[in-house]
């Protein structure tokens, strides 16, 4: 017994001694050493495919994006879900976690392995009437293809609740913003793969949120109506916004 005691007794009297040696050294050099952020990829990439004009217009549509789910994102947390606007998207009785995690990912995830790229690898912008874009799927599930239209019919946020805009009855993907949220909700690198399409248009949206709201936060024409709806209330028209005919 005296000698167990004796030696559990060394044995800490050893640990005393070296556990401040080791442990200082340990975590002065690993605190040196770990950058958590290192090799991150904060900006979507674009491929060489796109020239310089093609790249201009795209970093910027992107950062858009960027803004766009940003503004979502923070209007959810401060209103949460008493917002008429997240309870006409998402139903009276949601959950923020959901919209918000997409909006974060949309707004700051790692973009490593997605490209957006300006050549027609699948021949779609050639072949199929009124692509202005697609995401190549099962030929390459991180990519996206924006082909040539796009660059002709895409507006920018600063003309959101203008020339005629409403986001009742004006096309979802009139803005780049809104159609670059939809394209990298495709993108399994930023949607995991969860986000789909539940609802067609804006009437299906405002029915599947009183119908099924748990399809609702996952659904992509949802999370792009509710961020330029907020968008448009909340930036471009302050107070008033520009929803069109919410009946
Ligand atoms: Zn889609």
């Amino acid at each position: 017994m005296r000698l167990q005691l004796l030696s559990v007794l060394s044995l800490l009297q050893a640990g005393v001694w070296a556990a401040p040696t080791a442990t200082g050294s340990t975590a002065s050099s690993t605190a040196a050493a770990w950058d958590f952020r290192a090799g991150a990829v904060t900006e979507y990439p674009i491929h060489s495919s796109c020239n310089i004009t093609l790249r201009r217009q795209l970093e910027r549509a992107l950062d858009e994006t960027v803004e766009l789910a940003e503004h979502a994102r923070d209007h959810i947390l401060r209103w949460g879900n008493e917002s008429p606007f997240f309870q006409k998207y998402f139903g009276t009785n949601s959950s923020t976690a959901m919209p918000l995690g997409w909006f974060s990912r949309v707004a700051a995830a790692d973009r490593r392995d997605m490209t957006f790229r300006c050549d027609d690898p699948d021949k779609n912008c050639a072949t199929q009437d009124n692509w202005a874009g697609h995401w190549r799927g099962a030929n390459a599930t991180q990519e996206t293809v924006i082909c040539g239209a796009s660059f002709v019919k895409r507006r920018w946020l600063d003309s959101v609740c203008g020339l005629g805009y409403t986001v009742s009855a004006s096309p979802l993907n009139t803005f780049w913003a809104t159609d670059l949220l939809h394209r990298v909700l495709h993108v399994p690198r930023i949607s995991e793969g969860v986000v789909d399409h539940f609802a067609e248009d804006y009437e299906g949206v405002v029915e599947l949120a009183r119908t099924e709201p748990e399809k609702s936060v996952i659904d992509s024409d949802t999370l792009q109506y509710f961020a330029i709806d907020v968008y448009a209330f909340d930036i471009a028209a302050p107070g008033v916004g520009c929803s069109g005919n919410t009946e």
